[in-house]
């Protein structure tokens, strides 16, 4: 039997049709990752770490994939790459961004895949839609569940 994961991602776009991007994105999910089971509804949200540029579309779901996690890394940015994703600014403008946020309660550190992704815990943006589709999720290390560390962000922003 194959192995089965189900991969937790945040869509982000804030560049050309937004919505048509994302749209795009998840019917790709669907041909190369695996089923989507669960999405969020679609958030949109100032931009984070550079703030002179449109607002960002955001939206969580829940795929369940037999990729392993590398594969299912390079489908992703191969994903973004089609739908024109340019890199060439940190935090700049982007058709679309897909990160992976969680893989179940997997704790992956490789230099090319960080799970659970590092900044979930300080962002609304992340922490709001995934909330909506698994707030019961556990964050492996910090042992928080989602619904948690979205209260613990509240608390601690002033
Ligand atoms: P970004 O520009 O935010 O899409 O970051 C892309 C880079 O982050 C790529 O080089 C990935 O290899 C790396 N990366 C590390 N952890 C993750 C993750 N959990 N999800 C997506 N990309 C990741």
């Amino acid at each position: 039997m194959e192995e089965k994961r189900i991969y937790t991602l945040l869509l982000g776009s804030n560049l050309g049709d937004r919505m048509r991007y994302m749209q795009f994105s998840k019917e790709l999910i669907e041909k190369k990752c695996g089923r989507i089971l669960a999405a969020s509804s679609m958030h949109e949200t100032e931009a984070w770490g550079k703030t002179d540029q449109d607002d960002f579309l955001n939206q969580a779901l829940l795929v369940e994939s037999t990729l392993n996690p590398l594969d299912f890394l390079d489908e992703i940015q191969e994903i973004e790459m089609a739908l024109g994703r340019q890199r060439n600014e940190k935090w700049g403008p982007r058709t679309i961004d897909i990160d992976i946020l969680a893989i179940g309660s997997e704790v992956i550190d490789h230099e090319r895949l960080k799970v659970p992704h590092p900044g979930i815990q300080e962002r609304f943006f992340v922490l709001e839609p995934l909330v909506e589709i698994a707030a019961d999720w556990v964050h492996p290390v910090l042992n928080r569940s989602a619904k948690d560390l979205l209260d613990d962000l509240r608390c601690a922003t002033p």
